[in-house]
């Protein structure tokens, strides 16, 4: 048994609908064009296909206690203000959507992949947009996280899960493990649905990868006003269990007993690319390509999570981002290099993430390396951080910013303007960013492409715009992004 087609998108994430919308723009044939995807189908989801979805919503939006966000309200490519792919989007554009399905083999010699279910489906040209899983605590040697009131939370079944074992915990407790965005935006949707939280993470302060200690002071302060409480620099080595099996308790390094209704686990992730080991370069522990998303196979391309691209804004140094813009972005590339092969330039990104919790809101642009300055109202509504590494601006940081204001750092690092005194830039504040946003020189060589900064600024009016659709959709404002 098998099928082929022109064009086939391993993995159906935020990168594939994304991508799938580009193929269309860009004239792709009825019937040349196919999706694979393992995301679960079936009844227990309330659904009979889960197509390309924006995976950010389900720690946002979809864990609301009141008129929660459900599909078909958040498919890609709402996020970016685009078309909602649903599936009678893909029917009408004659893409078929092989789902429910996991892809257990890959020969890129003979152009196969070979179905879970014994089916080979070949291609002409493969993108892998396979994404990433979350990290088990088993594979940290920690046992027992199959426990009924124990999560994880990367696709629509796991968020789903967190739903039903929230509503047998109303009024209780839940340890989050981990201090990343997961577990940050989880505990704030505990608190949300009045579940008190602890929060258990080994680093001395929250999201360590990219907060500094004094940022990390404020968002710790804000959770604490809201109930939630840290114990940080140890981590878990156990779990008591009641007759039923559920986890009553969860035991710490040090011996700390911290009884519980559930437990959320965010521990990281790990880009989904044993397919392809032996088979393709891997580097930064996704698939390494090249700036047009082409990997060391010429007739296969790789695009979000497990794509390692080179970063021309950091000298061309190559990293693996996990991040929903560059999902996004990756994937609108290869496909116009796949289908203008040749036309096409250079991937050129500007690092670019963002989370929102409780009524906070944050965006970050660049690289964090170097020296770190400070700046705004600490801690108060509007504050970031600049960070400079050889007397260029590379990094930057803000909460509470207007579109103007994440417009203006934006565009600062991707100019990597000159800081030449470290003082100054801190009394200047965001006015530095302003101002050196202001004296583009437009013929520089600096802006050679489309600038990324104008879609920054696009970006945020475009998430202020799907929200407010989403409000529409919802009959009321809020944020499910
Ligand atoms: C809860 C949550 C909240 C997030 N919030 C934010 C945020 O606020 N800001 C931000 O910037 N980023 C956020 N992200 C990250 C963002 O969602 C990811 O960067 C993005 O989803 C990556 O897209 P992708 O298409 O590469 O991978 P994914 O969206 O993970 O899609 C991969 C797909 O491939 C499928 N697949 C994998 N292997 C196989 C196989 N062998 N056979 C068939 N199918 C397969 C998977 O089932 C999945 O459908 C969040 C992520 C999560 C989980």
């Amino acid at each position: 048994m098998g099928r082929a087609f022109v064009y086939v998108i391993l993995g159906g994430g935020v990168a594939a609908g994304y991508a799938a919308l580009e193929f269309t723009r860009r004239g792709v044939n009825h019937g040349e064009l196919c999706i694979i995807s393992k995301e679960p189908v079936g009844i227990p989801l309330g659904l009979r296909q889960v197509p390309p979805y924006e995976r950010p919503a389900l720690s946002k939006g979809f864990l609301l206690p009141e008129a929660p966000a459900r599909l078909p309200a958040f498919h890609t490519c709402v996020g970016a203000n685009d078309d909602r792919l649903t599936p009678k989007w893909y029917k009408d554009h004659g893409i078929e959507l092989v789902l429910g399905t996991r892809v257990k083999a890959a020969d890129l010699r003979r152009k196969t992949l070979l179905t879970a279910t014994g089916e080979t489906i070949s291609y002409k040209i493969l993108i892998i947009a396979t994404g990433a899983r979350a990290l088990k605590l088993e594979e940290f040697g920690i046992r027992g996280s199959d426990a009924e009131n124990v999560c994880y939370l990367r696709s629509l079944a796991d968020a789903n899960r967190i739903v039903d074992v929230m509503k047998t915990c109303s009024g209780g407790h839940a340890v989050v493990i981990g201090g990343g965005y997961i577990g940050m935006e989880c505990a704030a949707a505990l608190v949300t649905n009045r579940i008190k939280v602890t929060m258990v993470f080994p680093e001395e302060h929250c999201m360590a990868r990219l907060f500094t200690p004094k940022i990390a002071e404020f968002y710790e302060e804000y959770y604490e006003s809201k109930g939630v409480n840290f114990i940080k620099g140890t981590v878990l080595t156990s779990f008591e269990n009641s007759s039923d099996g559920k986890v009553t308790a969860v035991i710490l390094r040090d011996g700390t007993r911290v009884p519980t209704d559930m437990v959320v686990v965010g521990i990281g992730i790990r880009a989904n690319t044993s397919l392809f080991e032996g088979q393709l370069s891997i580097d930064k522990g996704g698939i390494k390509v090249n700036s047009q998303m082409q990997t060391s196979v010429g007739s296969v391309y790789a695009v979000g999570d497990v794509a390692a691209f080179p970063v021309k804004l950091f000298g061309g140094d190559i990293r693996r981002l996990e991040h929903v813009d560059s999902a996004r972005r990756t994937a609108r590339h290869a496909v116009t290099s796949i289908m203008e092969p040749g036309k096409t330039g250079d991937f050129d990104y500007l690092p670019f993430f963002y989370s929102r919790v409780f009524a906070l809101s944050w965006q970050f642009y660049g690289d964090n390396r170097g020296e770190v300055v400070h700046y705004g109202d600490f801690p108060g509504a509007r504050f970031g951080a600049y960070w400079v590494d050889k007397d260029r601006l590379v990094g930057a940081f803000l909460e509470g910013g207007s579109r103007e204001d994440y417009e203006a750092i934006a565009n600062a690092i991707r100019l990597k303007v000159p800081v030449k005194d470290l003082a100054e830039l801190e009394r200047s504040g965001l006015s530095f960013a302003t101002q050196a946003s202001q004296q583009i020189v437009p013929d520089s060589g600096l802006l050679t492409e489309k600038p990324i900064y104008v879609w920054h600024a696009t970006a945020g009016v475009v998430v202020a715009v799907s929200i407010a659709a989403f409000a529409y959709w919802y009959g009321r404002r809020r944020r499910i992004l």
